[in-house]
């Protein structure tokens, strides 16, 4: 019997290892632009004005600034130019969806389909093939 697992064992480790040997000549890379994409650089545009963002596209210009890494601090200056702004409430509401209170849920950012419903998309080409605002400027390099 131990002799039998054994042998089954053996027989396992050419094709891993080969696998093993594929994985290293095929490696993914992914690139990433520092571009914005243009659903964010018209939310950033309009408080820029001191124009009114609505409130789906304040929540889609945060959300998306936090989970790029930003920091609270670094973020809520941009809507110091908004009509009705405050800034407690700003820093309470970006701590709010950082996860910092309660149950402590980082909010996502919405999907490029929900944020067309919103009227809040400004697709162009490079936006082809993403679902999220996150994924723009990211491109696969493979090296095989
Ligand atoms: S397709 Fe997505 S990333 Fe591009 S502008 Fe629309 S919402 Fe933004």
């Amino acid at each position: 019997m131990a002799r039998s697992f054994c042998l089954r064992q053996e027989s396992f480790k050419k094709p891993l290892d080969t696998l093993a040997s594929l994985a290293k000549k095929f490696t993914v890379q992914i690139v990433e632009t520092t571009e914005q994409p243009p659903c964010i650089k018209h939310a950033l545009e309009i408080l820029s004005k001191g124009e009114n963002l609505p409130h789906s596209g304040r929540f889609m210009l945060a959300t998306y600034l936090l989970n790029k890494g930003q920091a609270i601090e670094e973020i809520a200056p941009l809507f110091k130019n908004a009509p009705d702004y405050n800034e407690k409430i700003t820093l309470y509401q970006l701590k709010h969806l950082a996860g910092n209170f309660g149950s402590g849920t980082k909010y996502a950012c919405p999907s490029c389909e929900k944020l067309k419903s919103e009227n809040l998309c400004f697709a162009i080409p490079e936006c082809a093939n993403i679902i999220n605002p996150l994924q723009f400027g990211r491109k696969k390099i493979s090296n095989a």
